[in-house]
């Protein structure tokens, strides 16, 4: 989840910048593939609201995101976020966009105070969510924010809509992590705020049940975190880690959880998502200084995810 207030400061990291696209490109354009891309400018006080002439916010957000994502050579993102945002973005860019739904919300507001869905309510309503599904329109379920709502991943709320997810080969997004702290969040944000839910643990009892599911941990960077979420990799071959905020997380960090899921085996299984707005050019930046290998970068910013997302399958998987 994007958290857009004084995360940067307690963590010392750099800035998030909105004009991301304003800055000289400092890489070659290999294509990148992002899995965790956020859609709606947010609401008034919001970095990303009402900083444009002339248009929506939320229009003028969905501009300067796509220029931001060619500016770095961003071929393929997942877009999660309120439903109809999502949508928004997928149906501007269909071939750039895989659309996303996020939930459990808490009070009908995802974590930056926007409203999850046009009736109300925290949960896509079921019926919807399958006919999107089925139409093409969503791709995955996400960000998932059982740590912002307080709600197991592994109970009777979430069971249906992880059955769907496996019955429907939904891509799942998770908020994996312990954070962000009070500090971070938006006032007014997640009265239910549970940290200890974002353990990867958690998900070992779903994944029983759905051995197939294809699971993308978010945030993976918090050491007892990386390793619960290796418990899961060496388990179960569905499951991939990104490590974003990498604009905000302390890179010493970031890298030695990089280091930390190569040496275990699973360097394959890294994908690249830089918890979008404005973040993409200093996510890549981070990736491209990590202690792995040229081939190991480039597998991370493309190759993975590719696999993951079974690109280029889909035809040969077609039969008469
Ligand atoms: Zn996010």
């Amino acid at each position: 989840m994007r958290i857009l207030l004084l995360v940067a400061s307690l963590l010392g990291s750099v800035g998030v910048g909105t004009q991301a696209s304003a800055q000289a490109p400092s890489r070659s354009l290999a294509p990148v593939i992002d899995l965790h891309v956020h859609a709606g400018a947010g609401r008034e006080g919001s970095p990303y609201y009402e900083v444009y002439d002339g248009e929506t916010p939320d229009d003028a957000f969905l501009r300067s995101a796509l220029a931001d994502l060619d500016t770095n050579g961003v071929v393929l993102a997942v877009v999660g976020g309120p439903a109809a945002h999502a949508e928004r973005f997928r149906a501007a860019a269909p071939d750039r966009f895989l659309g996303a739904v996020a939930f459990p919300c808490t009070g009908g507001q995802d974590p930056n105070l926007q409203q999850c869905f046009e009736g109300g309510g925290d949960w896509p309503d079921l019926g919807w969510l399958r006919a999107e599904a089925e139409a093409g329109r969503v791709s995955a379920l996400g960000e998932l924010y059982n740590v912002y709502a307080g709600v197991p991943v592994d109970g009777a709320e979430m069971a249906p809509y992880i059955a769907l997810a496996a019955e429907h080969d939904l891509v799942v997004l998770a908020h994996a992590d312990a954070g962000p702290p009070p500090e971070g969040r938006r006032p007014g944000c997640c009265p239910n705020f549970d940290g200890s839910l974002g353990d990867p643990a958690h998900w070992g009892p779903v994944l029983e049940r759905h051995p197939t599911l294809r699971l993308v941990l978010y945030h993976a960077f918090r050491p007892e975190y990386v390793e619960s979420a290796i418990g899961l990799m060496d388990r179960y071959s569905n499951v991939v880690v990104e490590t974003s905020p990498m604009t905000r997380v302390p890179t010493p960090l970031v890298h030695a959880a990089l280091a930390r899921f190569a040496e275990a085996g699973h360097g394959d299984r890294v994908v690249f998502g830089s918890d979008y707005p404005g973040a993409v050019a200093g996510s890549l930046a981070v990736i491209e200084s990590a202690p792995l290998s040229e081939a190991q970068k480039r597998a991370i910013l493309y190759d993975n995810a590719a696999r993951f997302l079974r690109l280029g399958e889909a035809d040969e998987d077609e039969g008469p």
